[in-house]
């Protein structure tokens, strides 16, 4: 895998489809320009894979030639979560579904995101004669849990950004202490199945009639990743408090600080502002996206200005993945 680093930052990062080592949540950078794509910067799109699953943040035309470049696949995409109605956000979605339904996929999908969507489905359905081979599931969701499994929950949060525009928070469950194997040794616990009954939260009993239960050789539980996603938004106090401790934070960096009157005007942010968010929350990583692309080679100006104030700080590129690893406690 060919990695490189951004100067003054710690990231790993990896080109699409490359091999890529064991990871536990890959964030995969689809479209990260502006309102106005160009050849380096598509629309925003933004996957996150996990456990074979994706979810795509945000569907921007040529979202679907994005996917297969990075060759990520489209069955595999569990939902849509959509920002907000503005074009760049979701002129990707009919494309996508039309070659959801020529791939004869039958398991369904969600779409979720603010008052619209579902309009934008049905419009979708209607006016393009589009009959699905799956069931879309469309939600329209205020700040609330938009999507729960047993290993995750999806949640939504209001951004600043002059129509209804939600960010989205992923926050996988805690996971279950490391196993302690020289306690379970001492406790008389055979090597063998045993011990995955017990890592999977089971009491055993062992052959003398004496129980083992899990929290006997069991570390702490460990926290599990979480990933926020601010796009288009001003900063605001919502993001913060959804992105404490976050392990990646994915911000809205449309503009440089001379242009703080244009990002105001426009309900985005500047590179700097995002920065502050990352610092206030504590995020532990920041990527800026969706940048105008009025500042086409000037990534650097925006690393120098958000590292003054927050050093995790790189910009996101198409098709750059970043992988995530569970922290260890
Ligand atoms: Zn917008
Ligand atoms: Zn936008």
């Amino acid at each position: 895998m060919r990695t490189h680093r951004h100067p003054g930052c710690s990231f790993s990062l990896s080109k699409a489809g490359e091999n890529c080592y064991k990871f536990c949540m890959k964030v995969v950078f689809l479209g990260t320009g502006g309102t106005i794509p160009t050849e380096k910067r598509k629309h925003p799109t933004l996957a996150i894979i996990r456990e074979g699953e994706s979810f795509l943040f945000d569907c921007g035309e040529g979202a679907q030639t994005q996917i297969f470049k990075a060759r990520l696949g489209i069955a595999p995409i569990r939902a849509i979560l959509v920002s907000h109605l503005h074009g760049d956000h979701v002129l990707g979605i009919p494309g996508l579904l039309m070659t959801m339904t020529q791939g004869n996929r039958s398991h369904p999908l969600s779409i979720i995101g603010p008052t619209g969507v579902s309009k934008w489905i049905r419009h979708i359905r209607e006016d393009l004669a589009f009959h699905a081979s799956f069931e879309i599931d469309v939600k329209e969701v205020g700040p609330e849990r938009a999507l729960v499994s047993s290993e995750y929950v999806i949640h939504t949060f209001p951004l600043e950004h002059g129509i209804p525009t939600m960010g989205y928070r992923f926050q996988e469950a805690e996971r279950p202490g490391r196993f302690l194997v020289e306690e379970a040794m001492r406790l008389g616990v055979p090597k063998g199945p045993l011990w995955g009954r017990l890592q999977s939260g089971h009491t055993v009993r062992l052959e003398g009639g004496e129980d083992v239960h899990p929290r006997q050789v069991l570390g702490p539980t460990r926290p599990g990743l979480k990933i926020v996603y601010a796009v288009d938004s001003r900063p605001c106090e919502e993001t913060v408090e959804a992105a404490v401790e976050a392990d990646l934070l994915i911000h809205d960096g449309m503009f440089l600080s001379e242009d703080v009157d244009k990002a105001r005007a426009r309900g985005h942010s500047t590179a700097a502002e995002a920065a502050e968010v990352a610092q206030r929350a504590k995020a532990k990583r920041l990527v800026l996206t969706h940048l105008s692309p009025r500042y086409r080679g000037e990534e650097n100006r925006f690393i120098k200005q958000a590292c003054k104030i927050f050093s995790q700080t790189i910009v996101a590129e198409d098709l750059m993945e970043i992988e995530l690893s569970h922290r260890e406690v």
